[in-house]
Order: structure tokens, then C-alpha cells, then sequence
């Protein structure tokens, strides 16, 4: 996916903390232009900026949100996911809290085919631009509203913030570290060899994986030798080794596609929502406008837009995103970080259950590509990630 940095926080676990948002995140108005983001599908977002009339400068929290509500705005390759004809009644900011009121009316006009998750996603993308805002308030004609559907819409959104790494997240990735994949398998399948935590949940060992886009959807590309090659393709293989690996260590494994098929975005969530897994996986490949900018990526939840969620969900998340990291830093060649990031994707923030998304590489760097499409480095980056989720329910003591 091409979505632009400026709404991550990058965690360096080794003390070293880079925002990457910190020259372009400061205000969302640059030359009296407010920026908007749209959804392209369900991990991406095209933006777009339109200038502030004058009688609207001391309220640009309240335009933006004004002209991200009219659809007249909406770039021709992004969605439609607001409903048409929505008022936005009020944005009011105070001491960094932004109480936006909207009409009524949008309670009536959301319908099964409206994401909700990716909704929330435009408004808090949109409105965290501006440094004023760290947390949103969402009310209907002034009223609380607590949930639309099964979406939260009476909690704070907050702004994505740094989120420590644990002691045992931290204490398992050094066992990682000089070991081979095999040397891990093995200690896997005695688990007294490695740290153990105490759990006082459980959670049974099942994992949903979401091989990234598939049918008319293709993701990204990239070209080697005058052969283009998709990113659907890639994920999927990447995703068949992965399911493999779980499924040899007793792993129940839910696929969200198995074959080159489309799947609306707006629905990947409630998929797997609808089973019992206990982590999500969604499996990418990344690409950029810069053929330098290369490497594996894991991203965590932003927030929770689904209304029972796991407890500790955005944490524990973390947790997995940084052990899968670990495990693709430790054995495959792309790599350059074990850092998770948070992605305000509404795959992420619409499941109910621990989730990651994996970037594995950018197809639009030639070393990642040449890398990627191989079909051994395929396998060796699905079970990476495998080992990296297995070793997530170890560390929690679920096994
Ligand atoms: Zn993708």
C-alpha cells in the first residue's frame, strides 16, 4: 500500500523514538488549505486539500470536517463512505478535546453497505492533522449516542499515541536473537524451554489470516525482467505458508480468501468477527512513489471502532506485532526494524480480536521485489510470520 507516514508513530523499542509525523503532523493547514483523506480500499487513503474561505479561519477544524462531509469533495478513485447529505453541525476544541456534533440524520443514512470503521477513520485521519486535537467526541444533535450498529460512537477517539513495549515482549525477542527458525520450531514444541508467562485468561490457539486485495482488486506491483507481478498473488503465497506452519502446530486457521477472489473491503472485519479466532493477520505488500523507501513494516490498531473488543486489545496487539516483527527482523532479508507502528486501517481497528497487519516489503524497491517474488522467500517470510503468532501465544502463556 502507498498510505503516506504522517499518521504513524514508528516505537523503537531500543530507546530511539522518531516521529514520523513531526514536520508535516504539526497543523492540517499548510498555505490555508486543509487536507482530507478518503478512503481508496480498506487500508489506503488518497488526500485532498482545499483552501479555507475566509469566514471559516477561526473554525478550521470545523471546515475540514464540513468539507470532508461533502461529496463533492471525494476524489473520483476514493469511496464514498460518508453518506450523502450529512450536516456537521458543530466542532468545538477545547484544551485538545474536539466535541464534533453531527445531524441525526446520520444514524438514519448509515446502512450495511456504509463502513463504519472506515468512516471514523476519515473523520479521526482528518481532524488529527490539526495539533489542537488529541482526543474526538462524537454526538448526535448533541446527544451521546453509544454505539451505530455494533460500532462504538461513545467512547473518545484518542490520538495514536506511543504504547511501551512489554518486559516479556521484550525478554522473548532477545531469545530470538542468533537462533534459526528450526532451533525456534523446535522450542516451540517444548515449551518449557521458553519464558512463560502466567496467564489468567486463555484463548484458544486460532488465528484468522487475511491475504491482502485478491480478484479484481490486485494491490500493488512492481516489474522484474518486463514481468509485472502482483501483490495479490504474492500475499496469497505468503499467506498459504503461513497457514501451513500454524496449522502443523495444531493451530485452527481461518482464511479470508484462499483463491484469487475479491472481497469488499468494508466487510474483512466482520468476517472475521463472525469467528472465534483469537488473532487477526492481514498480510500485504507495500509500494511507494520513492524506489529507495524499502523494508518489512507490522502495524497495530489505532483505535477500537468495534463496540466489545478483547480487553487490553490495542496493547496486547502491540505485543504481536512486535514479535512477528522479530521474527521476520530475525530471518528474512528485508527487514530493517522490529518496530510496530500504529495503522489506522479500519481492518485493524473494526476486528474484535488481536490484530496486525503485515507490510512485507515494497514491491516498488527492487531489492524487496527481487526478493518477494521468489516462491522459497515466500514461503520463508509466511513462516516467519507463523513462528512470530505462535510465539505470541507462547509469550502470553495460551498454550
Ligand atoms: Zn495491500
Amino acid at each position: 500500500m502507498t498510505f503516506s507516514k504522517k499518521f504513524f508513530v514508528v516505537i523503537m523499542v531500543m530507546a530511539v523514538m522518531v516521529s514520523l509525523f513531526s514536520n508535516t503532523y504539526a497543523s492540517n493547514l499548510v498555505n490555508n488549505k486543509v487536507k482530507l483523506f478518503y478512503p481508496i480500499d480498506g487500508i489506503k487513503f488518497t488526500t485532498v486539500e482545499i483552501k479555507v474561505p475566509r469566514e471559516f479561519e477561526k473554525r478550521v477544524e470545523l471546515f475540514a470536517l464540513k468539507a470532508l462531509f461533502n461529496n463533492k469533495n471525494v476524489p473520483k478513485e476514493a469511496f464514498t463512505e460518508i453518506p450523502k447529505g450529512i450536516e456537521v453541525n458543530n466542532v468545538t476544541v477545547v484544551n485538545g478535546s474536539a466535541k464534533v456534533d453531527l445531524s441525526k440524520e446520520f444514524l438514519n443514512k448509515v446502512t450495511p453497505n456504509h463502513n463504519i470503521p472506515t468512516i471514523l477513520d476519515t473523520i479521526t485521519r482528518t481532524l488529527f492533522e490539526f495539533s489542537s486535537i488529541n482526543q474526538i467526541n462524537i454526538t448526535f444533535d448533541g446527544e451521546k449516542v453509544s454505539s451505530v450498529n455494533e460500532w462504538v460512537f461513545n467512547e473518545s477517539f484518542k490520538r495514536p499515541v506511543v504504547l511501551p513495549v512489554s518486559n516479556k515482549t521484550k525478554k522473548f525477542n532477545e531469545s530470538l536473537q542468533g537462533k534459526t527458525k528450526n532451533e525456534i520450531l523446535d522450542m516451540l514444541k517444548k515449551p518449557e524451554n521458553l519464558y512463560m508467562a502466567m496467564a489468567t485468561t486463555t484463548y484458544p490457539k486460532k488465528v484468522y489470516l487475511d491475504a491482502g486485495h485478491g480478484g479484481s482488486d490486485p494491490g500493488a506491483s512492481g516489474t522484474y525482467n518486463g514481468i509485472t507481478y502482483y501483490e495479490k498473488n504474492i500475499n496469497l503465497s505468503i499467506t498459504n505458508a503461513a497457514k501451513a506452519k500454524l496449522e502443523q502446530f495444531g493451530y485452527t486457521v481461518y482464511m479470508r480468501r484462499t483463491s484469487d477472489t475479491y472481497t469488499n473491503y468494508t466487510q474483512i472485519a466482520g468476517l472475521a468477527n463472525a469467528t472465534d479466532a483469537t488473532c487477526f493477520v492481514s498480510i500485504h505488500c507495500n509500494a511507494s512513489t520513492n524506489s529507495s523507501v524499502h523494508g518489512t513494516e507490522v502495524y497495530y490498531p489505532d483505535h477500537d471502532s468495534y463496540s466489545n473488543p478483547f480487553p487490553n486489545r490495542i496493547t496486547t496487539s502491540t505485543e504481536l506485532a512486535s514479535v512477528v516483527g522479530s521474527a521476520l527482523n530475525s530471518w528474512n532479508l528485508p527487514y530493517w526494524g522490529t518496530n510496530p507502528k500504529v495503522g489506522n486501517y479500519a481492518v485493524l481497528n473494526g476486528t474484535k480480536m488481536f490484530a496486525i497487519l503485515v507490510e512485507c516489503g515494497y514491491l516498488s524497491n527492487s531489492g524487496d521485489l527481487q526478493y518477494l517474488i521468489d516462491t522459497t522467500n515466500q514461503v520463508d517470510v509466511g513462516e516467519s510470520i507463523a513462528i512470530g503468532t505462535m510465539n505470541f501465544f507462547f509469550i502470553n502463556g495460551w498454550h
